[in-house]
């Protein structure tokens, strides 16, 4: 039996590498102190599952911004336009790497970065290949030969980690029209092969090939391409030991593929798709390795030894023990480093040592592996930690911690009526009409204004003591203040608080909700050198007291027009948290819906006429596979419409999102209710608006009129024409004036240009409606 890893975090305990890279981006260091970095981590990360008892310890799997794209640089699938960066003299293989990440504005050139996507359903992004229909591929970086030969000369013998052909092509985009990126699969499997042979001439012994694409639904040209690579891969390098890595779901209709290939091992994700081991089991050939994902990559909690070796053990009862392979669910990229660095001395959310006993990161996760695998072995040394890790487990079964009865009670005594407002849209319309008075294209923005560095310094005072709660509310106060009499000035129709309280909106939420903790250091990659820390939600969720009401009646005492509460949605929450996993996510989420209800209300009763629910993250919930959509939409819009129904007629709904597809969830969108709905819209030029005008979308829409995402102001004529394209697909009577998101990351003086710009071009809009009118 072996035991195996499929990738370790690379941005190091401190987060080494994200500061090194920034200081390389900023000038302040050269490319060799940036590289040094690099080999700090991968030696100490080699070493680390050395000791721990890893045999198969990956390669490769470090990465200085993401590993799609090092592997578009290794197979030289390097767009036109860095061509000329390349040439620059002075420009390393880094550079040019760095510059397809993140753009490159120097020595007179301006070319854009490449797109960045989620990774399957993960909150990390990776960087997304561009294909064009003569696709060239040739080995051009050689980093995964000269990683292997890294460890190689620190006596750690690795596997390299290569994102198999088929995942890698399916992982793009074609840049012209006229081609199916899969069909490039001829062009590209050469540089493989050519990998290979370094790899074998080094003695390599495993090669380990990503395709989570198995867990998704293909074609039958993805199928086939399938075949030819690891049939080609096979026939070349016969004695090479090939481990095929499916992950994030069940491989179902796959299942007869994956097995079908000619390949040493299948690792497969039992984390996420227990129920997928009687069935591969049952057509595993007798010469192919299991590896099975047992211990949980993506989330932190430990790994219930009990329960697994009841699962390793029916597996064994039908399988030969030399041919299992115990391994994580997939890379542990999506898990914090250490444990060890959390020390319980955080003043404002202590990660109780209790907690704490029930939490495994990366590098616990790694040793868990080999205890698992030891324990099998019936080796006496693991007894000892298998006692503890039963009794970790039944304090976090029984621990007075999680379990709250009235919250579980008042989750099972929720009723349609509680997930439905008290009339249907087209009666609450008019009652909120003749509540609030707006004219017609109402004018408002989505909730944050700028996060000033002078801003986010009162908050890193006030956390360190410097600053007195009174004296940083004080300061809050005045920013609030000017921000309202800014947005009174400018002419907007409905006003925001500007957020400025908020650190982020998830973790503001989870800091005043019971049922949430936070780490010091539970830092995972986000994208390239950004990096999260999410809550970690371990109980049952409630909300102790108000969270949000002093700000906004604060701010709405300041106006005589209305103010919106604003607050982050049950799914938002839910999705970029850790979730608990001794219970469904939906329940959870049904919690935090409850949690969300309350301050609904409170916000109603404290006068706030208008209240926002952002659900930013409700489209990347959604499972890979489309069969699975339904039943998450189902209790995603539940949750949502449970947090958002407590309150009478007259009170507006507001809900946003900012993701540009919408097309096959519109119904769902529908089902949530909200009176209105503020979306992005502006880069796509309004063409997402097709899909609320031929659903006929009921109720009212805000298309964003102008990206945020960049500092250039927009003209007023040019968001007049946007939304005269809005206005030929939606009713005038149904759209909201607004930006196409929060504006925390924006300057102030380009912010006051833009929505000055904005509300004259509603004003001409208002006019030409009139005009008509009266004609
Ligand atoms: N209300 C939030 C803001 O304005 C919404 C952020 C988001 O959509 N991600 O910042
Ligand atoms: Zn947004």
């Amino acid at each position: 039996m072996l035991t195996n890893n499929l990738g370790y975090p690379r941005i190091g305990g401190n987060r080494e590498l994200k500061k090194a890279c920034e200081q390389y981006w900023s000038g302040k260091t050269t490319i060799a102190q940036l590289a040094h970095t690099g080999r700090d981590i991968r030696k100490h990360n080699w070493e680390l599952q050395k000791e721990a008892g890893i045999d198969l310890i990956p390669s490769n799997d470090f990465s200085f911004y993401d590993q799609v794209l090092d592997w578009s640089l290794t197979v030289g699938a390097i767009p036109k336009r860095y061509h000329e960066v390349i040439m620059n003299k002075g420009n390393a293989e880094l550079d040019l790497y760095f510059a397809m990440a993140r753009g490159y504005q120097k020595d007179g050139l301006d070319i854009t970065a490449m797109e960045m996507t989620k990774w399957f359903d993960t909150n990390y992004h990776y960087i997304v290949p561009e294909f064009t229909k003569d696709q060239k591929f040739k080995l051009f970086s050689t980093k995964v030969l000269d990683e292997y030969n890294e460890s190689k000369r620190l006596g750690i013998k690795t596997k390299p980690v290569l994102i198999g052909p088929v995942t890698y092509l399916l992982l793009g985009k074609e840049k012209e029209e006229g081609f199916d990126r899969i069909d490039l699969i001829k062009n590209l499997l050469p540089v493989y092969i050519e990998v290979l042979k370094k790899l074998e001439e080094q003695h390599v012994e495993w090669v380990q090939f990503d395709e989570p694409f198995l867990c998704l639904d293909l074609t039958e040209k993805d199928t086939e391409a399938f075949h030819y690579v690891y049939g080609e891969i096979k026939r070349q390098f016969p004695k090479l030991k090939t481990l095929l890595t499916t992950y994030f779901d069940a491989l179902k209709d796959n299942t007869s593929l994956a097995v079908s290939l000619p390949v040493t091992a299948l690792h497969i994700d039992l984390v996420r798709a227990p129920e997928q081991m009687r069935p591969v089991l049952n057509v595993l050939p007798d010469s192919m390795l299991l590896s099975v994902g047992v211990v949980d990559g993506r989330n932190i909690w430990k790994n219930d030894f009990q329960a697994t070796l009841v699962l390793l053990k029916s597996l064994l009862s039908k399988f030969d023990a030399n041919k299992l392979i115990i391994s994580p669910s997939c890379s542990l990229i999506h898990s914090p480093c250490d444990l060890g660095n959390e020390h319980n001395d955080t003043i404002l959310t202590p990660l109780a040592a209790e907690i704490k006993q029930w939490l495994a990161f990366a590098k616990q996760k790694v040793d868990e592996v080999v205890v698992l695998s030891q324990l099998i072995n019936n080796e006496n040394d693991a007894l000892l930690k298998l006692e503890e890790n039963i009794r970790c487990a039944e304090n976090r079964r029984s621990s007075l911690l999680i379990h709250n009865k009235e919250v579980k009670k008042r989750v099972s005594d929720i009723t349609v009526k509680d997930e439905n407002r008290l009339s249907p849209f087209a009666l609450r319309k008019h009652a909120q009409h003749r509540a609030l008075g707006l004219p017609l294209f109402p004018t408002t923005t989505i909730g944050s204004f700028p996060q000033t560095p002078e801003v986010r310094s009162w908050r890193a005072r006030y956390k360190k003591g410097d600053l007195s709660l009174a004296e940083y509310d004080a300061l809050i106060e005045k920013e609030t203040e000017e921000t309202i009499r800014f947005q009174e000035e400018s002419g907007i129709d409905v006003l925001v608080h500007g957020e400025f309280e908020r650190n982020d909106m998830v973790e503001y939420f989870g800091e005043q909700l019971a049922g949430f903790t936070f780490t010091k250091n539970g830092w995972v990659q986000s994208y390239g050198s950004r990096c999260v820390k999410p809550p970690v939600i371990y109980g049952d969720v409630y909300r102790p007291a108000p969270m949000t009401v002093r700000w906004s009646a604060f701010a709405q005492s300041l106006s005589d027009k209305w103010v919106k509460g604003m607050l982050t949605g049950p799914v938002t929450i839910l999705q970029w948290s850790f979730v608990r996993n001794d219970q469904p996510r939906s329940e959870t989420c049904t919690q935090i819906a409850l949690a969300i209800r309350d301050e609904v209300v409170d916000l109603e009763r404290a006068g706030i006429k208008i209240i926002q629910i952002d659900e930013p993250a409700i489209r990347e919930g959604l499972p890979l596979r489309k069969a699975d959509w339904q039943q998450y939409l189902e209790w995603a819009v539940r949750a949502f419409r449970i947090s958002a129904s407590g309150v009478k007629d007259d009170t507006q709904i507001h809900t946003h999102m900012c993701y540009s597809e919408f097309n096959d969830i519109i119904q769902n969108i529908s089902d949530m209710d909200a009176d209105v709905i503020t979306i992005e819209c502006s880069r796509s030029q309004m063409e997402l608006l097709d899909a609320f005008a031929d659903f006929k979308y009921p109720n009212e829409i805000g298309p964003g009129v102008y990206d945020i995402h960049s500092p250039r102001v927009p003209s007023k004529d040019e968001m007049v024409n946007l939304l005269k394209k809005a206005m030929s697909v939606i009713p005038a009577a149904q759209l909201w004036v607004n930006p196409d998101c929060g504006l925390k990351t924006r300057h102030w003086d380009e912010t006051k240009k833009a929505l000055i710009e904005m509300v004259a071009a509603a004003k001409v809009l208002r006019e030409s409606v009139e005009e008509a009118v009266t004609l």
